[in-house]
């Protein structure tokens, strides 16, 4: 009898659930079409992209996921500068040699950092998406987690700008989970901003047209601050004698200063390429693995993408495609990179044996960084700011003796 009246009970619990979802889906919906309305966005455009359309929960369970394992970045490079990839780019650079000449004059960003992105994006338009853009926007910007909300609403206005004004069909609406478009990968606003008609026809399609995908690409590193003539930097050689403290995307000085007081070179001995701007030195796997000098394009390119190791594949994968062999010395493999959830206990460990990292959520930034290197200077270790399973295991034993030494 009991178990008959909660089963009854979790019924009405879920349909009434699902009943309710789609009753504030609806709501929520009215009052989009409404701003969007205001923004000069037509009926009919309106009705094309939101008659039938429901939530996508799967877009939900993406948004959703926290991998429980971290990819190490040596094990990202090899997947994104494969030699497959390269070999594909190179082909890629002779097939559109006079379309690229003719954005490489048109905007100055050499060729190779073009077809570099393009590789990664989309795998050379092998792999835009096949998820309907709108529905996947209109999802999160529903019930996406709240902070992003307003962000999601601000993309499904772009998108609906981009659609009204012709540069898409609707049935081209279509791309990652997240929303992202073409070739190039460009989210609606920074299509709606930044995309251009190279082939001109018209439209900025960045979904069919390679020539309007590569100069996109093009205009918008122009537009984020492209340095024409400067690298996105190199690999370097520190001195036996380094300071750590130095290695951080905060100290930044220009590439004379870092040779002349510094004695930083090339990694082969040439002296740094870079000129007058401010550039840093970066260490992605802490001490132990390869350093690198870099530049303001590296800043650009992470406008794109603003992961470390997104950037880093970008400049690695174009150096190669220039013909250049990629220096640096060998990455610490036999590091295994800390998960979400030991990031997360890093920080709590660290704030609880006294170095405060202002607050936990898995992410090393700069306060987690400025903790962990003064705990690493005082217990003797290389102060690179890089957490390693080392760190975690050492710091849990202090916290142990710690909470110990207090009961007593
Ligand atoms: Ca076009």
């Amino acid at each position: 009898m009991r178990a008959i009246a909660i089963v009854s009970l979790l019924t009405i619990m879920l349909f009434g659930y699902s009943a309710v979802t789609d009753e504030r889906f609806t709501r929520w919906q009215a009052d989009f079409r409404q701003a969007a309305r205001a923004q000069g966005i037509r009926p009919d455009v309106l009705h094309t992209v939101f008659n039938g359309l429901l939530p996508n929960r799967k877009v939900l369970r993406l948004e959703a996921h926290q991998p429980e394992f971290t990819r190490a970045i040596w094990d990202y490079l090899e997947q994104t500068v494969s030699v497959e990839r390269i070999a594909a780019g190179r082909q890629r650079l002779l097939q559109y040699r006079k379309l690229l000449d003719a954005v490489v004059a048109e905007y100055g960003v050499p060729r190779e950092y073009l077809v570099a992105i393009w590789g990664m994006e989309s795998s050379f338009g092998e792999h835009t998406g096949d998820y309907n853009i709108m529905r996947s926007l209109a999802t999160l910007a529903y019930s996406g987690r709240e902070p992003r909300r307003a962000f999601w609403s601000e993309q499904l206005l772009a998108g609906l700008h981009i659609l009204q004004q012709g540069d898409v069909a609707p049935s081209d609406l279509r791309g990652s989970w997240a929303g992202a478009l073409g070739h190039t990968q460009f989210m609606p606003t920074t299509l709606r901003d930044y995309a251009v008609d190279f082939d001109g026809d018209g439209r900025r399609d960045l979904k069919n047209s390679i020539p309007d995908a590569l100069a996109s690409t093009a205009n918008y590193l122009v537009a984020s601050g492209w340095q024409r003539g400067q690298r996105w930097g190199e690999a370097v050689t520190l001195p036996a004698d380094f300071d750590w403290h130095l290695a951080d995307p905060q100290v930044q000085k220009t590439a004379p200063q870092w040779a002349a007081h510094y004695a930083i070179t090339q990694q082969q001995g040439a002296p740094l390429s870079g000129g007058e701007a401010a550039s840093y030195i970066l260490l992605p796997a802490g001490h132990r693995g390869p350093a690198f000098m870099v530049y303001p394009n590296f800043q650009v390119i992470r406008r794109y993408n603003n992961a470390v190791s997104y950037a880093l594949a970008v400049g690695q994968l174009a150096d190669r495609l220039r013909g250049e062999q990629v220096i640096a010395s060998p990455w610490p493999k036999d590091e295994q990179a800390l998960s979400h959830a030991e990031r997360s206990e890093l920080q709590e460990l660290l704030s609880a044996v006294g170095y405060s990292t202002a607050g936990v959520d898995g992410k090393i930034g700069p306060n987690t960084r400025s903790a962990l290197r003064r705990w690493q200077s005082a217990v003797g270790r290389p102060a690179d700011g890089y957490a390693t399973v080392e760190h975690l295991e050492l710091l849990r034993r202090q916290a142990v003796l710690k909470t110990e030494t207090e009961v007593e």
